[in-house]
């Protein structure tokens, strides 16, 4: 069976907190401090992944496919 994995990268220098990805997608975002990063770095395919990084002000958030394609955000 193969298992696809993608990535979440969250650049903390540019997050600003907004809290924006925790709400969309609390089990994949927590906030530490003022700053989010990824509850885990590689997760299973999670729409909700992706809506995080399509709505960060920042752009702070980097989704990765397989093959480290970016899915979102888009350019
Ligand atoms: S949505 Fe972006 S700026 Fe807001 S907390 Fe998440 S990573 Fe940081």
């Amino acid at each position: 069976m193969t298992v696809v994995t993608w990535r979440i990268e969250v650049d903390r220098t540019s997050c600003v907190g907004s809290g924006m990805c925790t709400a969309i997608a609390p089990e994949r975002f927590v906030l530490v401090g003022d700053r989010a990063q990824a509850v885990e770095a590689a997760v299973e395919p999670d729409d909700a992944v992706l809506d995080a990084a399509e709505s960060c002000p920042m752009e702070a958030i980097v989704v990765r496919g397989e093959n480290a394609e970016v899915l979102a955000p888009e350019v």
